[in-house]
């Protein structure tokens, strides 16, 4: 089964095409960050305007590259929410013309199952497990027993993972997104902060990153000198402490065997060398997808799909977007 995928939840109009869920055939991505660069952040009604005009391209571009006919397509998916309306609203308009002049059913995914997925692109899962999402708008531990089965054990409650760093980054007049120059700078600084770890009440899984935003903010303004490196060092270790120890926490309070990593924040090499060494040190199998298959992309939402439709998931030429869609 050949499944075509769109995905333009935020700043990436992307097309893929993946075989039987597992098997890439072509994956295409074209990213506006240079375009938002000079905002400091995405802007809505650009992202959206862009979505339009790279379209037909890309997936003229994705079918080309897979060496595929549109007619050999068996059904499109589609990223139906999160994420911005008018950004998600052009994929899923894009989606259902494509599906109904094609003849193929649509397949609505939700994106941080896509995230999720991109798992599936590099190895089998093995259920249960556990995936630690970490992007741009969220920050979760989820338990899978099955594929396409969600259950929530933890989320943050105020700024993801990925906002923190690009908030912080920010902070420190760095350039937009702040998550990759922050990796940079931290693996040159030295840990000279003791910013704050929300660990929350005992027993929690949740996450909170807004008082370390705040704790970093009043550290940088009350300073003459501020040196880049040690803060964003001071900054990342007091991110990653927590979110590597709750994902310890989770696998031991659930004993799954297989840990998976998803979103944007899991490129980030300090995390990945965390969770490598915590994988060796324990035995649990680590999955973590390579850097392409991380931060937005249609793939991971055609992985998604196949398993989706298993699971009785389809839509019909009324499907709309859903900026706040629930997973579970
Ligand atoms: P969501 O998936 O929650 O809707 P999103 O799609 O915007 O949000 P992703 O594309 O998955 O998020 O990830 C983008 C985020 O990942 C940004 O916040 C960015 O700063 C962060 N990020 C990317 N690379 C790194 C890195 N090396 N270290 C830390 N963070 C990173
Ligand atoms: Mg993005
Ligand atoms: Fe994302």
């Amino acid at each position: 089964k050949t499944i075509l995928a769109i995905e333009t939840s935020c700043d990436e109009t992307a097309v893929a095409l993946v075989r039987d869920g597992k098997e890439l055939l072509s994956n295409v991505v074209s990213s506006q960050v240079e375009i938002h660069r000079r905002f400091g952040g995405v802007v809505p009604e650009v992202a959206s305007r862009r979505h339009v005009e790279q379209m037909t391209f890309l997936l003229e571009e994705a079918l080309q590259q897979a060496q595929i006919k549109a007619e050999e397509v068996d059904a499109v998916a589609v990223t139906q929410g999160p994420g911005l309306v008018g950004a998600l609203l052009i994929g899923v308009t894009a989606a259902k013309t494509l599906a109904y002049s094609l003849g193929v059913p649509v397949i609505p995914v939700h994106h941080v199952a896509g995230h999720i997925y991109a798992n599936q692109l590099v190895g089998e899962m093995q259920f249960p497990l556990v995936s630690l999402v970490v992007s741009g708008g969220h920050t979760e531990l989820i338990l899978m027993e099955d594929h396409y089965d969600f259950e929530r054990l933890g989320q943050t409650r105020d700024d993801a993972a990925g906002e923190a760093y690009d908030k912080v980054a920010r902070l420190l007049e760095l350039s937009y997104p702040g998550g990759p120059v922050i990796d940079q700078l931290a693996q040159k600084g030295k840990v000279t902060y003791n910013f704050p770890r929300a660990w929350l009440e005992p027993g929690s899984l949740d996450f909170s990153f807004s008082g370390l935003k705040t704790a970093v903010k009043n550290a940088i303004q009350s300073e003459q000198e501020v040196v880049v490196e040690d803060v964003a060092a001071s900054f990342q270790t007091a991110v990653l402490d927590v979110l590597v120890e709750k994902t310890r926490r989770a696998v031991e309070q659930t004993g799954v065997r297989q840990l998976i990593v998803a979103g944007g924040v899991s490129a980030n090499t300090e995390l990945r060398r965390r969770l490598q060494s915590y994988a060796r040190e324990t035995g649990v199998t680590l999955s973590l997808p390579p850097l392409e298959l991380c931060t937005d992309n249609a793939a991971m939402i055609a992985a998604a799909a196949y398993y989706a439709e298993q699971k009785g998931i389809k839509a019909g030429l009324d499907l709309n977007a859903d900026p706040s869609l629930p997973l579970e």
